[in-house]
């Protein structure tokens, strides 16, 4: 297979009527079709829904009237971010016939975008997860090697624009759910600012860490995806008031000369694999040689992160899905109605939620529970702080911070669900940012000696976001390493 076309030449090819949206689509349900057999990226298609922009699409073409970034352009998107009529499931039992009744503000956006979504992708169970194994409904497969991991937990996202059934899609990112699947499958996934996209309609998991997230094939298109998504919402209390729209198109093409870049020095070496280290290596001489002067800097806290979110997440994680109780959301227990009700939230509960879920909902209890709050959540929260102060200290001696996106590239299928803890651990690199709510990309860097991708990570103060787009966007026009394909026929 060629390269596939870039979302943002497909929408200039749309713009000018060479090719007609509608026509678009059918080729990406074929795609689709095609291919979700072996790689289980979706969970449910949206085709009318698709089919009803792509028709507006093209009869304002035809009528000559200007369209907007992206129009016409299919997109994919997580199954925990709301339609309104079509399903939520979260990848749960939980929320298996969960049909939405209100949409997610970005779902607005992306509809204002007259962006085509054909359909809701496999995730983590309730987006906890780095792997996809933790869905209730199937297995997604890394189209780099179908025994593989593709990353969680936004796993079937990334997968639809790895293979390129979508040129674009969403996820969310908690702890590293774009990032880590972005660098496992080899494209581009961004992290923004916490607050600058709005979370109104993402089903909550852990809410002072959650933010929707694009996918890309390259940085240009992950680009002018956040443009479409980001900006104030006066429905989320936690998005960021009075945001001036930017062009992050606009000075993608400024270049890196002088920029002060920092190596993480607390990635370097332990736990890393080999060929990841050389190709961080590479990643940082290249950016060197495009005139950015490169040092080391130390975050010292970041040894206690990963310890720090299992606590933060997990606690926020088990008051938010307080709400599945057999009442208010999808599952009911089918003997619940002859039982107490205590019984009822039990057997529905049991019955709803998995392994991992229930794992962390005990975890997030005990860690919130009396006589163990201060031990546990206060000393984590104490960590985020000197997190964020290690992190604002950094910046005055740097304007961007490099680090590998994960210590490993896809693992296999199996090879670490029955060990929670290596699990997290792919998470080392991604969840800080999370903890200080900065923005972080991953842009594709090398390969390993089995042919699977390997990301780098690029991470800058809030409300960085062009800065960090122009880094990522010059490192991948040095690089070449953009709009990579697997080979899957
Ligand atoms: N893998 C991390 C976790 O399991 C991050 C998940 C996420 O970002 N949604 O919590």
């Amino acid at each position: 297979m060629t390269a596939p076309q870039t979302a943002l030449s497909l929408f200039e090819e749309i713009q000018s009527g060479q090719r007609r949206a509608v026509e678009v689509l059918e080729e990406t349900f074929a795609r689709i079709e095609a291919t979700d057999q072996r790689l289980g990226a979706f969970n449910s298609l949206t085709r009318e829904l698709a089919h009803k922009t792509a028709q507006e699409v093209d009869r304002r073409v035809k009528a000559g009237e200007s369209l907007p970034l992206l129009a016409g352009v299919p997109l994919a998107i997580k199954d925990n971010i709301n339609i309104q009529g079509t399903p939520t499931t979260c990848s749960s039992k939980m929320l298996a016939n969960y049909i939405s009744p209100y949409n997610a503000t970005v779902f607005e956006k992306v509809d204002t975008h007259l962006m085509p979504v054909v359909g809701k992708t496999n995730m983590d169970e309730f987006a906890m997860g780095s792997s996809n194994e933790n869905s209730a409904t199937h297995m997604t497969r890394n189209p780099w090697d179908l025994e593989r991991v593709p990353g969680g937990s936004s796993g079937g996202s990334a997968v639809s624009v790895a293979a390129a059934q979508v040129p674009l899609s969403l996820g969310s990112d908690t702890g590293g759910s774009v990032r880590q699947p972005a660098s496992l499958c080899g494209i581009v996934g961004m992290k923004p600012t916490y607050g600058l996209v709005s979370r109104f309609g993402l089903v909550a998991f852990a809410s002072s860490l959650d933010q929707i997230s694009p996918f890309g094939r390259n940085v240009a298109d992950t680009a002018a995806m956040l443009q479409v998504i980001s900006g104030s919402d006066p429905k989320d209390s936690t998005s960021i008031q009075g945001l001036q729209p930017v062009n992050y198109l606009e000075n993608l093409n400024k270049g890196i000369q002088g920029l002060r870049l920092g190596m993480i020095a607390e990635f370097e070496g332990e736990g890393m694999q080999l060929e990841v280290c050389d190709a961080f290596h590479n990643a940082v001489k290249t950016l060197e040689s495009l005139g950015a002067k490169v040092s080391k800097i130390s975050i010292p806290s970041i040894e206690y992160a990963i310890a720090s979110y299992y606590i933060i997440a997990t606690a926020e994680a088990s008051s938010n899905l307080a709400r599945y109780d057999g009442v208010r959301y999808g599952l009911r227990n089918a003997e619940a109605d002859e039982a107490d009700i205590h019984t009822m939230y039990r057997k529905t509960r049991a019955q709803g939620f998995g392994d991992e879920v229930k794992r962390r909902i005990m975890l997030g209890t005990f860690c919130l529970s009396s006589g163990y709050y201060d031990a546990y959540y206060g000393k984590a929260q104490k960590v985020r702080q000197l997190l964020r102060q290690e992190f604002e200290k950094a910046w005055m001696d740097v304007d961007v911070l490099l680090c590998p996106t994960s210590p490993t590239t896809a693992f296999k299928i199996g090879e670490k669900a029955s060990d929670p803890v290596s699990m997290y651990l792919s998470d080392i690199a991604t969840i800080p940012v999370n903890l200080v709510g900065i923005p972080g990309i991953s842009v594709p860097c090398g390969f390993d000696n089995e042919g699977l991708p390997i990301g780098l990570q690029i991470l800058g103060p809030h409300l960085s976001e062009e800065r960090i787009l122009q880094v990522a966007h010059a490192y991948e026009q040095a690089s070449g390493f953009a709009n990579l394909t697997p080979r899957l026929g």
